[in-house]
Parts: structure tokens; sequence; C-alpha cells
């Protein structure tokens, strides 16, 4: 079996044609927002682990990986109280958006840390870097369900074969890094005229 990158998740939920252009073209257009997220991964993605004064031990970059969902991926950062609790922590840039891809990434993780461990998590967090603030995410029910639910349309697309349509909600386009790759508003005004297909 294929095991999907769970970082796809996060793409595919803003935008099963930017997933595509990604995964499947290999399409990444480095443009600022880009770049200053890679440089700021850097510094996290450095690997091992350190115990803070409150006895909890941050592991970096662990790997991770769900046999159950079909998915595997890297955890930027994994707290461990005490106790054993497992919180996983996601390093973004920028700010907190307005869309739940960030979640979803976050979800995807606790679910594998979940069948790895057989241990529940209840809480992962994840830290934006443009505003330096942390939010905690809680893994309800419906967070769950609707990420077991995008690693299956993931699934079911790449299955299909085919690039999926350009995004219903185009001001999501204004924040993509590939829109001048895929063209949105030229490709509507061709088939406005008859010209082509979205
Ligand atoms: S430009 Fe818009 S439609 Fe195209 S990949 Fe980006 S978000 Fe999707």
């Amino acid at each position: 079996m294929d095991y999907l990158p769970l970082s796809y998740i996060n793409h595919f939920e803003y935008c099963p044609r930017r997933f595509w252009y990604i995964y499947v073209q290999g399409q990444m257009v480095e443009n600022a927002h880009v770049l200053r997220g890679n440089l700021n991964h850097a510094n996290v993605d450095r690997p091992g682990y350190a115990t803070t004064d409150d006895a909890v031990t941050v592991h970096r970059r662990v790997h991770v990986v769900s046999h159950r969902l079909g998915i595997n991926g890297i955890c930027d950062l994994l707290e461990e109280d005490a106790d054993g609790a497992l919180c996983p922590v996601e390093y973004k840039q920028g700010q907190q958006g307005k869309w739940r891809n960030d979640e979803s990434q976050l979800c995807a993780q606790a679910l594998c840390l979940e069948e790895m461990t057989g241990r529940p998590i209840e809480t992962g967090a994840i830290f934006y870097f443009g505003s330096r603030r942390r939010m905690t995410v809680p893994f309800m029910p419906a967070l769950r369900q609707h990420t077991a639910a995008l690693i299956r349309q993931m699934q079911l697309a790449l299955a299909h074969g085919q690039i999926p349509p350009h995004t219903s909600q185009r001001q999501r386009c204004q924040g993509c890094s590939l829109i001048d790759v895929c063209l949105p508003t030229e490709v509507d005004l061709l088939t406005q005229l008859g010209l082509t297909q979205a």
C-alpha cells in the first residue's frame, strides 16, 4: 500500500487542485512566504529531544505513521509530560488563517501517534511564527472525522487520476503561491468565452 505524506493534507484541504500540482506534478513556487516558512522550519527540524524545567520531554522531528489510514510523516515537535501524555506541536509560518487546514494536518499527526502508542491524545498545538502565538487544538470527534474524510478524499482523487477543478472559494487563490501556474482568472475568462474547459 502507498502511504500518503500527511503534510499534503494541508494542501488538499486548502485546495485539492493545489495538492495535485504539488504532490502529483511536483510544482512548487518558492515565493517569499514559502521561503520564510522553510527557513523557520530549519530551526525546528533538528532531531533529538530535551527535557524542560516543567519535566516535559520535547521530542523533535518524530516520524509517525498510521497503517489504518495509510499516511505517514513528521511531527515537528512532540511534548510528553511526566504522566506520559503526548501533545504534538506544529510550527507554521504567518498567523492563524481562516481555514482549518493546519488543524487537520495536526490532527492527522495525533491519529498516527494514537495508533503507534495506544495512548489517547486529547490536544495538540500550532505555533505561528508570524504572531508568535501558540494555539491549542482540541482533537474533538468532528475534527477527527473531518481529517479521516480528507485522507480518504485524497486517496480517491489520486485514484481518479485527473487534476481536480479550481476551488470555488476564489479568495483562497489570492494566498496561493501557485496562482501564476494555475491561472484561475484567465481560465475562467476563456471558459466564459467557450474557448476551454475549467
Ligand atoms: S490558484 Fe486557486 S484554484 Fe489554483 S491551486 Fe491555488 S487555490 Fe487552487
